[in-house]
């Protein structure tokens, strides 16, 4: 069930959102080479804790034991913060995070260079990061979620790289995933419509070789099934009234 939220709601998912937004900022200016995953675990969730009627979104979700999820070159999304994985010069870094204020989630996702990274690297951020406002930009009332996914693999597989279809983004609210999903494919047209109100965790995981995906033996960490880079940024929106540009409630205002 799709749920539309009130404008009282979407104050308080933006509220939520602008403490994901700073946590991700924070934990990029911890990201060098010589930290662990863990170090910087823990730098977020003290931060998200210290915010009276917070808590980390994800500790405990689905019995996952941290409040980000870091995942490093090959490894797609939900790798598990740990002391024994220091960041080297050259990888990339994916951290997601979400924050639970007062009854309801936000939920962002980003990814950073680890020191000086190479040419490929530096274009997949770019890529990926232009893929998320492609589909944010069609979150539009009156659009509908397969014109998100269109927009997402145009931008994609139009620099030769492929989009993960295994996983997919998602309505968000009191729930963490909540539907539709909203696959980083897709046809314009196609899909649930979107109405003013949905908020939506628009999440684009791209990668360098084929969308082919494997989880590990921790049974949380998914990486590429070819070995290649993969990247993943992600903004949770609001949808607006008129067919406007959604409102991305995980910015910094
Ligand atoms: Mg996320
Ligand atoms: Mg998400």
């Amino acid at each position: 069930m799709i749920t539309i939220k009130s404008a009282r709601e979407i104050e308080t998912m933006a509220a939520a959102g602008r403490m994901v937004a700073e946590t991700l900022a924070l934990v990029a200016r911890h990201v060098r080479p010589g930290v662990s995953t863990e170090a910087l675990d823990r730098v977020a969730e003290d931060f998200i804790r210290s915010h009276p009627g917070a808590r980390p979104s994800f500790k405990g979700l689905y019995d996952f034991p941290a409040t980000l999820c870091t995942s490093i070159n090959q490894e797609v999304v939900h790798g598990i913060p740990s002391p024994r994985r220091i960041l080297q010069e050259g990888d990339l870094l994916s951290v997601d995070v979400g924050v639970w204020l007062e009854g309801l989630h936000a939920d962002s996702a980003a990814t950073f260079p680890v020191g000086k990274v190479s040419e490929q690297v530096v274009r997949l951020l770019k890529v990926t990061q232009e893929a998320l406002a492609a589909g944010v930009a069609q979150a539009r009332s009156g659009n509908h979620v397969g014109d998100i996914g269109h927009a997402v693999q145009g931008v994609a597989e139009g620099a030769g790289y492929s989009v993960v279809r295994e996983l997919v983004g998602h309505g968000i609210g009191s729930a963490f995933h909540e539907d539709p999903q909203v696959p980083n494919y897709g046809k314009p047209k196609r899909g649930p419509r979107l109405v003013p109100g949905m908020t939506l965790a628009i999440e684009p995981m791209v990668n360098v070789g084929g969308p082919d995906i494997r989880t590990l033996e921790d049974r949380w960490t998914v990486v590429t099934q070819d070995g290649s880079l993969s990247a993943h940024f992600e903004h949770t929106v609001a949808v607006v009234e008129n067919g406007g540009p959604p409102r991305v409630l995980t910015a910094v205002a």
